[in-house]
């Protein structure tokens, strides 16, 4: 078994993390005061090649696989987790299922708009009414002739403000279907914008769809399917999020090991105390084994094998790991740790989001528990 990365992947995240060092952590802290979103460096990323990493070359990808796009969105939001998920969004949540469930034609259509940047993407599940049990959705989908017209109302859409494009998951009279809804469609507009603990440089918002008429080959996958297309798209977004547990983390951890060297009390370092040692220990073995099952997760997806189980246990892990390592580093900064002159603050309220989105923790579980109880 080997643990290295190959060459290939070093590359992939040295480059990511220098641009996320260069371009992206700079303005990080003044972004989220702001709430100002990422789109400069979202386009920034797609010039690297960040955002068609899982896009085949033929499509104007960079065809990194879901490796290099772990690595990508760790790295992301070990710098900022509002542009990790802006990027995760896009990658895993768009890219991802156009490229595992489109027809060539949307593939030719939308992919290499995609990953140069040119089209922002976002995805449509949740609902008022339909969070963790996503299969009570209730937005409609009724066909007319050959288009489908939708309507109702879709909540908590990251990028849904800023989005060109997104996979909109409605009811119609065949079940559940996936559409890829054009935003500058007649009918598409944005509802009530939320106002977030965390993660405050990306955008949340409602989506309205009052009448808006999708011509019939934008049906992503088979009608009636859209659930297998919606839960196996969020097998990869869950190793996404896993991987910006990990980044949250690590910039969390490092920000700790600073402080510990620098801050003195007792007329020592506090790094110098068997407490904090033990912490900062703690910490990075937590670090350690999430990165591995989110690695594993992301390689099994690679490899075309099963990984709904492995998917649920990383983010499950990763996503509580992150916010056990954030909470020790604002503890490990004191006083300071509070305020809003250290980046701990914005990390211990970034991770918080990691165990609710894409699944809560308690769906992970779920998850996890239907699996074991299958086999
Ligand atoms: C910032 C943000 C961004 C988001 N981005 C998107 C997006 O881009 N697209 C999208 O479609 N959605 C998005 N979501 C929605 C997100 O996926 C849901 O919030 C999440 O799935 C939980 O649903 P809910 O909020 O309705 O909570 P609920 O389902 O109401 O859950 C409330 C509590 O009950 C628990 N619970 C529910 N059912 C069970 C059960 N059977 N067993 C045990 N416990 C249970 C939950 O774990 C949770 O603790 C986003 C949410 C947020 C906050």
């Amino acid at each position: 078994m080997n643990f290295d990365l190959s060459e290939e992947l070093q590359m992939v995240r040295d480059s990511a993390r220098d641009f996320a060092d260069r371009v992206v952590a700079p303005t990080a802290d003044e972004r989220d005061r702001e709430h100002r979103f990422p789109m400069d460096e979202f386009k920034a990323a797609a010039e690297q090649g960040f955002c068609g990493a899982l896009v085949d070359e033929e499509f104007g990808g960079t065809q990194l696989g879901n490796m290099g796009n772990i690595l990508i969105v760790e790295e992301l939001s070990r710098a900022c987790a509002s542009t990790g998920v802006t990027v995760s969004v896009h990658n895993s949540l768009v890219t991802s299922p156009l490229k595992r469930h489109g027809t060539d034609e949307q593939k030719q259509a939308y992919l290499p708009r995609l990953a140069a940047g040119e089209l922002l993407g976002a995805y449509a599940l949740s609902e008022a009414d339909a969070g963790s049990d996503a299969a009570a959705l209730r937005c409609k989908a009724t066909r007319d002739g050959d288009d489908w017209i939708l309507s109702g109302a879709k909540l908590w859409i990251t990028s849904g403000k800023q989005a060109d494009l997104i996979v909109v998951f409605a009811l119609a009279q065949e079940g559940v279907t996936a559409f890829i809804v054009e935003t500058a469609s007649d009918g598409f507009s944005v509802g009530k914008v939320e106002e977030k603990l965390g993660i405050r440089s990306s955008s949340t918002v409602e989506i309205l769809l009052d009448n808006v008429r999708v011509p019939g080959n934008r049906v992503l996958g088979s009608v009636g399917k859209g659930l297998h297309v919606a839960f196996d798209t969020l097998d990869g977004g869950r190793v996404g999020i896993a991987a910006q547990s990990l980044g949250i983390a690590q910039a969390a951890f490092d920000a700790s090991v600073k402080y510990a060297q620098e801050r003195e009390q007792f007329g020592k370092a506090i790094g110098r105390f068997q407490a904090i040692q033990f912490k900062l220990a703690n910490m990075s073995a937590d670090i350690a084994g999430a990165r591995l099952l989110t690695y594993r997760a992301a390689m099994l997806r690679d490899q075309g094998r099963p990984h709904t189980l492995e998917a649920a246990q990383a983010k499950l892990v990763a996503s509580q790991m992150c916010n056990r390592v954030a909470d020790e580093a604002v503890q490990i900064h004191g006083g300071a740790g509070y305020t809003t002159e250290f980046p701990v603050a914005r990390y211990f309220r970034d991770a918080r989001i990691t165990e609710i989105y894409e699944g809560t923790s308690e769906v992970q579980q779920l998850v996890i528990a239907r699996q074991l109880m299958a086999g």
